[in-house]
C-alpha cells in the first residue's frame, strides 16, 4: 500500500501520439515539484482553480514544452491533495520527458487507480463510488454510462447506508436489551424485530435481483441460437448482425468459422456466442439430439431457438419444445420460414409465444427484436438502483445469509448475544461494499484493474 504522503505522478492521457497530453500530480509535494520546472509564474503564489500558461524547464533551462497548468489546491481537488495537471502537446517524447523530470524532483509515478484510491482512503467517496470511477471509464453504451455515474455520485451508496442505519437500529435493540439481561426486559417484540428483519431483506433482496440486469447492462447477455440444422440459424445472424459473416448454404455444416458478435438493443449488448457451432458437420446429424443442443445452451443466459416451419415435423417440433422446457435457461422460440411455413406446424407453435420470421426475407425481424428486448424489461428489478459489480453481489448475498441466521435465531429464541453476533456480521458485510471495511488486499484487488492516472 502506499504511502498517503507520497507525490505521485502519471500520464492521464492514453499512451500514442495525440494533439495534447495531460499528466497529473497530486500530493502535498506538487507545488513544489512542478513549479521547480515551470517558468512564467510562481505556482506557489496562485490561487486554487486556476489556470496558467508557461514553459517546462530540464536543468540546463532548455524549453520542453509550452503547458498549461490547472491547480487545484486541497481538499478541493480529485484526491483532496493538492494536484496539478500539465497538459502539453501529445508528443510521447515531451510526455516522458516531463515525467521524468517530476520524477527527478522527488514525485512517483504512480500505480494504476492509485488517484482514485487517494481519493477514497482520503475520504473523497467510498469504495462503491471509487468502484464506479473505473466503470464509467469503461463504459461503451448509454446504460452502462447511466448506471455508473448514478454509482459514483452515490445512488448505490446511499441505499447501502440506508439499509445499515437500519441494521444498526436493530442492532441497538437488541444490545439494549443485553445490558438488561437479568431484568429480563424485552425492548422490541420478536415479532416486531422480525418484521424490521424481514423489511431490510426484501431491500437486499430487490438489489440482488437487479444484478442480472445490472450484469446485462456491463457484460451483454450471452445469447445462444439454437435449432436443428438447416433451420435457418446462420440467416438470422447474419441478417441480425446485418452482415455476411457467417456462410450461409444449402449444405449444412458450412458455418464452421469462429464468430462472436452483438447486437445493441436499447443500449443493451446481445452476445451471440457458439456462432461456430451453430452448424454441425453432415455426419453428426443423426447424433444431435435436443440433449445436446441444450448442455450447449447452458453457458447462455437466452436461447433463441429456431424451429423449420417449412420442413420439420410436427413429432419433432413437440420434441423439441419439450426439450426446451426442461431447461433452465430462458428461451424464445422463432418460428422461421414462415413464407413457406406447412399450416399445421405454425399451429403448433401459436400457443408458445412464438415468433414467426422468415430470416432469409427479413421479414418480422422488429418483432423477433421487440421480444429481445422484452426480455431485458423482464429482468430489470424494480429498485432503481441497479448492482452491476459481481464482488458487491457477493456482500449482498452474505448479508442476506446473516439476516437469515439472525432471523432463525430469534425463532428458535436463541440467546440474544448470538443474534446480535450475526447482526454484526450482517453489518460487516454491507460495510465491505462501500469500504468501511477493507483490507489491503481488498483495495490492492480493486485499484489494480484501474488504468493508469486514475
Ligand atoms: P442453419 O443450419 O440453421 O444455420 O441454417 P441456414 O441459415 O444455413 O439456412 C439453411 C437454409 O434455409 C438455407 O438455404 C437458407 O437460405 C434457408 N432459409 C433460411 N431462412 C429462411 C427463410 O426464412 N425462408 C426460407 N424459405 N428459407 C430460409
Amino acid at each position: 500500500m502506499s504511502h498517503i504522503n507520497d507525490t505521485i505522478t502519471a500520464l492521464a492521457t492514453p499512451p500514442g501520439q495525440g494533439a495534447l497530453g495531460i499528466i497529473r500530480v497530486s500530493g502535498s509535494q506538487t507545488i513544489p515539484i512542478v513549479n521547480d520546472l515551470f517558468k512564467g509564474k510562481d505556482l506557489t503564489k496562485v490561487v486554487t482553480h486556476t489556470i496558467h500558461l508557461g514553459t517546462i524547464r530540464n536543468d540546463e533551462n532548455e524549453i520542453i514544452d509550452e503547458v498549461l497548468v490547472s491547480i487545484f489546491k486541497g481538499p478541493n481537488s480529485y484526491t483532496k491533495e493538492d494536484v496539478i495537471e500539465i497538459s502539453s502537446h501529445g508528443s510521447q517524447y515531451i510526455l516522458q520527458k516531463i515525467l521524468s523530470l517530476l520524477v527527478s524532483k522527488g514525485a512517483r509515478l504512480a500505480k494504476p487507480g492509485e488517484f482514485t484510491q487517494k481519493a477514497f482512503l482520503n475520504g473523497r467517496f467510498d469504495l462503491a463510488q471509487a468502484e464506479a470511477v473505473a466503470d464509467l471509464i469503461a463504459s461503451e453504451n448509454a446504460s452502462m454510462q447511466q448506471t455508473a455515474m448514478k454509482q459514483m455520485r452515490g445512488g448505490f451508496s446511499d441505499e447501502i447506508k440506508n439499509l445499515r442505519e437500519q441494521l444498526v437500529h436493530f442492532a441497538s435493540m437488541i444490545e439494549l436489551e443485553l445490558d438488561f439481561a437479568e431484568e429480563d426486559v424485552e425492548f422490541a417484540d420478536r415479532q416486531g424485530l422480525i418484521d424490521l428483519v424481514n423489511k431490510i431483506q426484501t431491500l437486499i433482496q430487490s438489489l440482488i435481483s437487479s444484478f442480472e440486469y445490472g450484469n446485462a447492462i456491463k457484460n451483454g447477455i450471452p445469447t445462444v441460437i439454437a435449432g436443428k440444422p438447416n433451420a435457418g440459424k446462420s440467416t438470422l445472424l447474419n441478417a441480425l448482425l446485418n452482415e455476411e459473416k457467417a456462410i450461409v448454404s444449402d449444405v449444412a455444416g458450412t458455418t464452421r468459422d469462429f464468430i462472436e458478435d452483438s447486437i445493441y438493443l436499447d443500449g443493451i449488448a446481445f452476445r451471440f456466442i457458439d456462432t461456430a457451432g451453430i452448424r454441425e458437420t453432415e455426419d453428426k446429424v443423426e447424433s444431435i439430439g435436443v440433449q445436446r443442443t441444450l448442455a450447449k445452451m447452458k453457458e447462455a443466459s437466452l436461447v433463441i431457438y429456431m424451429i423449420d416451419l417449412a420442413n420439420d415435423t410436427t413429432d419433432n417440433i413437440r420434441e423439441q419444445i419439450e426439450g426446451l422446457k426442461k431447461s433452465s435457461v430462458p428461451s424464445l422460440i422463432v418460428g422461421n420460414k414462415v413464407d413457406e411455413a406447412k399450416p399445421e406446424l405454425k399451429a403448433l407453435l401459436e400457443d408458445e409465444n412464438a415468433v414467426f420470421i422468415s430470416a432469409k426475407g427479413k421479414d418480422h425481424l422488429d418483432d423477433l427484436k421487440a421480444q429481445l428486448q422484452t426480455f431485458v424489461t423482464d429482468t430489470k428489478s424494480s429498485s432503481d438502483v441497479i448492482v452491476t459489480n459481481a464482488r458487491h453481489l457477493q456482500s449482498l448475498q452474505q448479508t442476506d445469509d446473516a439476516l437469515n441466521r439472525v432471523i432463525e435465531g430469534i425463532n428458535m429464541e436463541m440467546s440474544n448475544d448470538l443474534v446480535a453476533q450475526d447482526i454484526r456480521s450482517a453489518l460487516f458485510h454491507l460495510g465491505e461494499i462501500t469500504g468501511e471495511v477493507t483490507t489491503d488486499d481488498l483495495l490492492e484487488n480493486i485499484f489494480s484493474k484501474f488504468c493508469i492516472g486514475k
